[in-house]
C-alpha cells in the first residue's frame, strides 16, 4: 500500500515562502494498491492530485471524514470529473438529518461553485456510510464516527499486510475522562490500534489546546498519547495550524517531543511526502 501526501495543512490553505517544507494545501491523501485507488479527503491539495493522477486509473474512490470546508473546499477542481472515462465515487459519513448527495449538492452549486453537481460529465457516485466494513479492490476498509464536531468519520485501510488509518480532524481527549488510559472509551482506539502508520491531528500545543476545547482538534501531545495507547508502530502529526510556519512548527514538534519522549516513530507530515507500508521504505 502506498500512500502520498497532497495535503496535510488543517484549516485553511496557507501558501507561503515561510510555508514550502510542511506545504500549504489542506488535507488530501492518497492511496495505492495495484489497481487501487483511492484519496482520502478533498482539501486543497486534490486539484495536484487531478494533474498528476496516473492515467491507468479509470476508477477513483474519494473517501471523505466530514464535510468541513477544509476537507472539501478542493472537490470541484479535481480535474477527473470533468473526464468521462473516470469514474468517481463518493464516500462520505451519513446524518441524521440530510443525505450526503444534498450536503455535497450545497458546495457544488451557486454562489459557492458555478457547476452544480448534475451537471458534472462524470456522474459519481454516492455511497453513505456510518460504522462498517466494507473493501474497495483488496483493501479492507473500517469506518466508524470520531469525536469532531458534525458527523466526522475515521478511516482504518488494511491490506492484508499493512494498516494505514487516517484520523486528520479529532479531539479523544474530549470523549474519555480518563484519556489516555481508557482504550475502551477513547475515540478512535479500535480504527488506530496497531496500526502501522497513523496519521493524527496536531493542531495545537498543550497550552492553546485548554483555551479550545470542544473546536474538534489535538495537541501534538495528545496525538503522541493517542499514538502510543493505541500501540502504532508510526505517527505522522498532522492538520497543521494555518498560522505555524515551518519554523514554528519544527520549534513546537521539537518541544512536544522532548516532554512526551515516545518510544515509537513520530514525525511531522509534509506535504509530497510518500510512505509505502510493506514493501520496504
Ligand atoms: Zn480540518
Ligand atoms: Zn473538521
Amino acid at each position: 500500500m502506498k500512500i502520498k501526501i497532497w495535503g496535510c495543512r488543517g484549516s485553511l490553505p496557507s501558501p507561503g515562502p515561510e510555508n514550502m517544507v510542511y506545504g500549504g494545501n489542506t488535507s488530501c491523501i492518497q492511496v495505492v494498491h495495484k489497481d487501487t485507488c483511492i484519496v482520502l479527503d478533498g482539501g486543497s491539495g486534490i486539484q495536484r492530485l487531478g494533474k498528476y493522477l496516473e492515467p491507468e486509473f479509470s476508477e477513483v474512490h474519494i473517501l471523505l471524514t466530514h464535510l468541513h470546508i477544509d476537507h472539501t473546499m478542493g472537490l470541484g477542481f479535481f480535474q477527473p470529473l470533468y473526464d468521462p472515462k473516470v469514474n468517481v465515487h463518493f464516500w462520505g459519513p451519513s446524518s441524521t438529518f440530510e443525505p450526503l448527495v444534498q450536503r455535497l449538492r450545497r458546495y457544488f452549486s451557486p454562489p459557492l461553485f458555478p457547476v452544480r453537481m448534475d451537471e458534472l460529465p462524470t456522474h459519481p457516485v454516492i455511497h453513505e456510510l456510518n460504522n462498517m466494513e466494507f473493501s474497495i479492490g483488496d483493501i479492507k476498509i473500517t469506518t466508524s464516527y470520531i469525536c469532531h464536531p458534525g458527523p466526522t468519520l475515521g478511516y482504518r485501510l488494511d491490506d492484508g499486510e499493512s494498516v494505514f488509518t487516517y484520523l486528520p480532524d479529532h479531539e479523544p481527549e474530549l470523549g474519555s475522562s480518563s484519556f489516555p488510559y481508557d482504550p475502551e472509551w477513547t475515540s478512535g482506539y479500535d480504527l488506530a490500534r496497531n496500526a502501522d502508520l497513523l496519521f493524527h491531528d496536531g493542531e495545537y500545543t498543550a497550552e492553546e489546546y485548554k483555551s479550545r476545547i470542544g473546536w474538534g482538534h489535538s495537541s501534538i501531545e495528545a496525538a503522541i498519547d493517542f499514538g502510543k495507547l493505541c500501540g502504532v508502530n508510526k505517527l505522522g502529526i498532522f492538520h497543521h495550524d494555518p498560522l505555524n510556519s515551518d519554523e514554528k512548527l519544527e520549534e513546537l514538534f521539537n518541544n512536544s517531543m522532548q516532554a512526551k519522549k515516545p518510544q515509537f516513530n513520530v514525525e511531522l507530515c509534509r506535504e509530497g511526502a510518500e510512505y509505502n507500508l510493506g514493501g520496504g521504505e
